[in-house]
């Protein structure tokens, strides 16, 4: 038999199917999708195996040298996922199937051997491996012998034998001391009187009824490590190690919450949903539902639907929104059914959720981004929250777009798809209109609660008034209202396009990176200038380096300013800032929030993490410190970014009984994508906008292709650019438009001179071949690692 192997070297000429001997004791036992250890050249490297032959036509096949896994990490739908995959984002096919997989088996593991029956129930071929260990390394099992592999795999799948990864993970522990009474503890000697410690820990374990971990212990018992081992040594306690997964929300405790009876709004946008799953039909639904319009209740709904059919489902939320609430909400729902997978957790966090989805443990994955490849294999209904969010598509190789990966599976599986949102992504809901995807509108609030009133404050007429603070005279009124009625409020700061730089008030000088053409910024915990891209990092100056003066400031506006400023104006509330230094620790980001939540501040000051995924029924206010920020970013969406921002943070005013109140402050308070926020107008910022790109011949009137060269020598980066554009608009219809070569917006990151150019199109089937053949014209210069081409089918960055 023969092996297709994908070998794992990232390149143009490798980016192919090798055929490899399966030797004779492997056969049956290597499947599509498991890993293995092949001879390339005068290295070992490894591969996937991605299918199975009877015959080549290479001449001599060399041998498959070791075998992986036991079992497949990637079943046969998501290796023809990888190879689509790999298509559509112009990667290597090696990259695709890296990415499915988690972080643990990418990097070196020791996989083990557990036995988990008893040994004369092993086949007798097995049972010399485990004669004197329960655990022996897969490689020492199988180094041994070839032919045990059959034997052990047959082992694995009836149960009898466990894998298990060792990921080599500091201070992180997979096992737990477990503490129990030993069985004879009453046959000992008596324990010395004047020992009390000791015999208050006797007295708490024979309260106890089983084995108790040490922590537990510890804490329950109100005891000491000392005092433990003092009865361990004793022979009054045994102790015994347990396995764990490692499960972040081990010390949580979720209350289970029962379906809600839908609203008759609710029913109707569900109906359509679940006469897709039961006919066994993909089809994708738009669900455009203001916030609080009850979107996760359907999908909550709609899930359990699926889950009493025996299917799966995979639901990804904006990394943000996977804060307690939201997690909340699906784990109160079907508890230990689900699995979470998002960037917080450590990489052993990350397999062990992998894992539980992978055995069929859980039917349910709510996570961020990459917890699209979940490995289930009966898909019933896949959503997308929030699916305007730019976090689900992927900024680096491979460069896709999570709701293109969410529409794959749900054509395999004949399942619905469900992309929900307040404020849809202009792409989504122009292909509503066109019917390719079927609209759920949702108008109103559950029980017509109101939406929040918007007041928009124009910031240059308090200027003219004579208001320098940051706030306006109506923002300020409106907090120490909500101050005086005990009731909260969230302050957004809308930092991108807003940084702490520093310049000089003498001679406009900004300090900037030496590596980056960009302006470093101002950390104040460290007194230091740093750089965002490189990290680059140097000490605040005391003079100006170009003029001499004392004049130098850090300008912007960063929370921790405002901060401060609130400290003036309103000394008596008490504020919870949320950024990325408040946040940086693990579970921080938690712990503010329930904080928040208990009623423990009055204000949650923000960035955009406080826009969304919130519902605290004591919110009544929401204010918006400077709504333009992002308006000036060179950006075709920056309007659509600013108006979704705006009506996300809205959004978390006024959800429960008390009505809400927004307070917008702005320099351009007539601009289209404010100026709708006031009526919560959805349809009609989207048809403004849409003239906007018919004009500019933006998404979705036309697809874009952006192409990014870099090099240490600014002439090649040019000559390079030069030479693409020449060539596209060659070979690329004359419709098509080919703009460029331009030096990009970050001109130079680490040293190296980037330029770019783009591609307008709307009909170009040969673009992904004409744009591998830029990639292996320059194939020799990018080997060697001096030249950069990085090619992004639908760019969300412009830099
Ligand atoms: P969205 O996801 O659209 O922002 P949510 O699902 O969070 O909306 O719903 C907003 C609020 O209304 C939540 O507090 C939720 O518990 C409540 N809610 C949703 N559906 C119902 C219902 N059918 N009956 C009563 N309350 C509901
Ligand atoms: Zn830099
Ligand atoms: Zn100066």
């Amino acid at each position: 038999m023969i092996a297709q192997i994908i070998v794992d070297v990232p390149s143009s000429q490798t980016d192919r199917v090798f055929d490899y001997l399966i030797p004779a004791e492997w056969e049956g036992v290597i499947e599509p999708g498991m890993r293995v250890v092949v001879p390339f050249g005068p290295r070992k490297i490894q591969g996937f195996v991605i299918g199975l032959v009877e015959t080549t036509t290479v001449e001599k096949p060399k041998p498959i040298f070791d075998l992986l896994d036991a079992t497949p990490v990637l079943t046969t739908e998501l290796l023809a996922l990888g190879s689509w995959l790999s298509e559509q984002t112009l990667c290597f096919k090696v990259s695709a199937y890296q990415l499915m997989i988690p972080a643990a088996l990418r990097t070196k593991v020791k996989k083990e051997l557990k036995l988990a029956d008893e040994l004369p129930q092993l086949a007798p071929a097995l049972r010399p491996l485990f004669q004197e260990q329960s655990v022996i390394a897969w490689t020492e099992a199988v180094g041994q012998n070839k032919a045990l592999a059959k034997e052990l795999q047959r082992a694995i799948k009836a149960g009898q034998i466990e894998v298990h990864y060792q990921v080599e993970e500091k201070g992180r522990k997979k096992t737990e001391r477990y503490l129990q009474l030993a069985a004879n503890y009453e046959e000992l000697e008596p324990l010395p009187k004047r020992a009390l410690k000791q015999a208050e820990l006797l007295a708490f374990m024979e309260r106890q009824s089983g084995p108790l971990s040490m922590a537990r212990v510890l804490a329950e018992g109100q005891t000491t490590r000392q005092t433990v081992k003092a009865l361990l040594d004793k022979g009054y306690l045994q102790e015994s190690e347990q396995e764990v997964y490692r499960d972040p929300l081990a010390h949580v405790e979720y209350e289970r919450t029962e379906p809600l009876q839908l609203t008759e709004k609710q029913s109707a946008v569900i109906r359509p949903i679940l006469s897709s799953l039961d006919e066994e039909r993909h089809e994708t639904f738009l669900l455009h539902g203001v916030t609080g319009s009850g979107k996760t209740e359907i999908y909550l709904q709609a899930i359990d639907h699926a889950l009493k059919q025996g299917k799966e489902a995979i639901v990804l939320v904006p990394e943000i929104s996977l804060t307690p609430q939201m997690v909340q909400r699906f784990k109160g729902r079907f508890g230990s059914k689900v699995a979470l997978l998002h960037s917080a957790l450590s990489v052993g966090e990350k397999y062990d959720e992998w894992r539980k989805i992978q055995r069929r443990e859980v039917q349910v994955v709510v996570g961020a981004r990459s917890a699209m490849f979940a490995p289930f294999t009966n898909v019933g209904i896949i959503i997308i929250d929030e699916e305007h969010e730019t976090s689900y598509k992927q900024e680096e190789n491979p460069r896709y777009h999570a709701r293109d990966v969410a529409i794959f599976r749900g054509h395999y599986y004949n399942c619905p798809v469900i992309l929900g949102s307040a404020t849809p992504s202009l792409e989504s809901y122009a292909r509503a209109q066109k019917q390719v995807y079927h609209l759920l509108p949702l108008t109103e609030r559950v029980h017509s609660r109101a939406m929040p009133e918007v007041e928009i404050v124009d910031m240059r007429e308090e200027l003219r008034r004579g208001n320098r603070s940051m706030f306006s005279v109506r923002l300020l009124e409106a907090l120490k209202d909500r101050l005086a009625k005990k009731e909260q409020c969230v302050l957004l700061l809308n930092r991108r396009g807003y940084s702490t730089f520093v310049m000089c008030r003498d001679c406009g000088y900004v300090a900037t990176c030496e590596h980056c053409d960009i302006s470093l910024t101002y950390h104040r915990s460290q007194h230091a200038l740093k750089c965002h891209y490189c990290g680059h990092e140097e000490r605040m100056p005391q003079t100006c380096v170009s003029c001499g003066s004392e004049h130098i400031r850090f300008f912007g506006s960063g929370t921790q300013k405002v901060e401060e400023e609130l400290a003036k104006v309103l000394p008596e509330a008490r504020v919870i800032r949320m950024d990325i230094d408040t946040t940086r620790r693990k579970g921080s980001h938690e712990r503010l929030l329930s904080a928040f939540g208990r009623g423990e501040a009055d204000i949650l000051l923000g960035t955009q993490m406080v826009a969304k995924g919130l519902d605290f029924p004591r919110i009544t206010l929401v204010g918006v410190l400077a709504a333009d920020a992002m308006l000036h970013i060179p950006d075709f969406r920056s309007a659509e970014r600013t108006f979704q921002l705006l009506e996300q943070v809205s959004g978390r005013a006024g959800r429960h009984d008390l009505e809400g109140e927004v307070v917008i402050q702005s320099y351009t308070p007539d601009h289209y994508s404010i100026e709708h926020v006031k009526a919560h107008d959805y349809e009609h910022f989207f048809q403004v906008e849409m003239v906007h790109r018919r004009q500019g011949l933006y998404p979705p009137y036309v697809f874009i292709v952006l192409i990014n060269v870099s090099h240490p020598e600014i002439t090649k980066v040019i000559d390079v650019t030069e030479k693409i554009v020449a060539f596209l608009k060659r070979e690329l219809a004359d419709e098509t438009i080919v703009l460029g070569p331009v030096a990009s917006p970050l001109a130079r990151i680490k040293d190296r001179y980037r330029y770019q150019c783009m591609i307008k199109y709307r009909n170009e089937p040969e673009l992904r071949q004409t744009l591998r053949e830029i990639q292996q014209h320059f194939m020799r210069d990018i080997n060697q690692g001096h030249l950069q081409v990085s090619i992004d089918m639908h760019p969300y960055l412009f830099a």
